[in-house]
C-alpha cells in the first residue's frame, strides 16, 4: 500500500531498522542523554525562546490537546476557541468537558480566519487562546503571524495544536508570540503513533506550576520535574523516542526545519499542479492552504469522495483520507507529509485520471 492519509504516515527505513530493535531499559543515564537532546534540538524546530521546556506524552496528539487544555487553564481564565473544523471542535469539546468559560469562534469549513473576525473579539476579557496551526479536517492554515499579534496586544496566553502543521508550515513559538505548542509522532517527524510533544515556553511553565490539576497522568508539574534530568514519570514511548532522536538528528544535518518546510512544500506544490484538469476544487484557495494536506472537493465528480477512496484503496492499492461528518461523501484529503516519492505522487494522480475517466 503507499499511504497519503495524513498519519501515521510512511517512515523513512532508518525509522523502521530502529523498530524492529528490541526496547532498552529506560531508567539510564544513556537514555535521560536521549531525551535531553531530543528536547534540544525540538526547542531549534519549534524556534522557541532558549529557557523553553519540552514533554513528551505517551498517547497521542489528542493526549497532548488535552493536558494542555487541563495545565494552561484554569476557572480564573476566559478562552477564545476556533472552531473550524473537527480538530477546532475537539479543543472545544475539551473545554466544555473541563469546565473552562470559553467562547468560540465558528467558522465554516474551509473558511478563513480573518482579522476582522478575529478582532471582533478584542477587548471581551480574554487571557486565553487555543487554536490549530493546520486544521488538518480541511487542510486550512491559520496566520499565526495575525494571531500571535492579537494576542500579545491584548495579553492573550496562546496554545497552538500544530500536531499537524509541524514541520509542514512555517511556524516560529518565538516570532508567533506563541507560549505554549504540541506536536504528534505520527505527523510529519513520520514516527510510528503513541507520542506526543508539549512545547512550553516560561508564561507556559508558570501557568503549569500554579495549576491544580485533578489527574494523575496529565499533570504536566510532574512531567517537567523529571524532565530536568531527561525522564518521564511513567514508561514512556521509548522505541518512539529513540526513532525521534535519530529522526530530529537527521532532519538537522539536512538543512533543519526550513528544509523540511521546502520539501513538503514543494510536494504539495507539485501534487496540486498534477491534478490540475481533474474535475475536482481545491477545498481551500492556495493562499491560506495549509502545505500538510490537500482537500478536494469531489462534488463535480461522477463518483463521490468515499466511493474514489474505496476505489482508490481497492484497485490501486492506496490510502487516500477520506473525510468524516458532513464531509463524507463530498471531500477527500491527501496528506503530503511523511516518506513519499514524486513516483508515489504520480501513481496516484494516474490512479484518479483513471477513475473519474
Ligand atoms: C492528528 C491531529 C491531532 C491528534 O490526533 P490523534 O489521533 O490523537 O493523534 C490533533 N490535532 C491535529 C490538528 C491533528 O492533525
Amino acid at each position: 500500500m503507499i499511504n497519503f492519509t495524513v498519519g501515521p504516515v510512511q517512515s523513512d527505513k532508518e525509522t523502521l531498522a530502529i523498530g524492529k530493535e528490541q526496547v532498552p531499559y529506560f531508567r539510564t543515564s544513556e537514555f535521560s542523554a536521549l531525551m535531553k537532546e531530543n528536547e534540544s534540538i525540538l526547542k531549534n524546530l519549534f524556534d522557541c525562546t532558549e529557557d523553553s521546556r519540552a514533554v513528551f506524552m505517551t498517547g497521542s496528539g489528542t493526549a497532548s490537546m488535552e493536558a494542555g487544555i487541563m495545565n494552561f487553564f484554569g476557572k480564573n481564565d476566559k478562552v477564545l476557541v476556533v472552531n473550524g473544523g473537527s480538530f477546532g471542535h475537539r479543543l472545544v469539546e475539551l473545554c466544555a468537558l473541563h469546565e473552562l468559560s470559553y467562547e468560540e469562534i465558528t467558522l465554516n469549513y474551509g473558511e478563513e480566519l480573518t482579522k476582522e473576525k478575529l478582532y471582533s473579539y478584542e477587548g471581551k476579557g480574554f487571557t486565553g487562546m487555543a487554536l490549530q496551526l493546520c486544521e488538518t479536517s480541511t487542510g486550512v492554515l491559520y496566520d499565526m503571524n495575525m494571531v500571535g499579534e492579537f494576542c500579545k496586544k491584548n495579553n492573550i496566553f496562546l496554545f497552538v495544536d500544530a500536531v499537524s502543521g509541524f514541520l509542514a508550515d512555517k511556524f516560529s513559538m518565538k516570532n508567533m508570540n506563541v507560549n505554549a505548542a504540541i506536536t504528534g509522532s505520527q505527523k510529519a517527524l513520520a514516527l510510528p503513533p503513541g507520542l506526543s510533544i508539549i512545547m512550553m515556553d516560561q508564561k507556559a511553565v508558570e501557568r503549569v506550576q500554579n495549576a491544580n490539576v485533578k489527574c494523575m497522568y496529565f499533570d504536566l508539574k510532574d512531567c517537567l520535574k523529571n524532565m530536568e534530568r531527561g525522564q518521564t514519570p511513567f514508561t514512556p514511548a521509548v522505541s518512539v523516542l529513540i526513532q525521534l532522536n535519530e529522526k530530529l538528528k537527521r532532519i538537522m544535518k539536512n538543512g533543519g526545519v526550513a528544509e523540511q518546510n521546502k520539501i513538503i512544500a514543494e510536494r504539495a506544490e507539485y501534487f496540486r499542479k498534477q491534478i490540475a484538469g481533474l474535475p475536482f476544487k481545491m477545498f481551500v484557495p492556495q493562499s491560506y492552504a495549509s502545505n500538510c494536506v490537500t482537500a478536494l472537493d469531489a462534488t463535480q465528480c461522477k463518483l463521490n469522495a468515499k466511493e474514489i477512496f474505496e476505489k482508490v484503496k481497492n484497485e490501486y492499492k492506496i490510502w487516500i483520507c477520506p473525510n468524516a461528518g458532513d464531509m463524507a461523501e463530498k471531500v477527500f484529503r491527501v496528506g503530503h507529509i511523511g516518506t513519499i516519492s514524486k513516483k508515489q505522487i504520480d501513481k496516484l494522480v494516474k490512479a484518479l485520471k483513471k477513475i473519474l475517466a
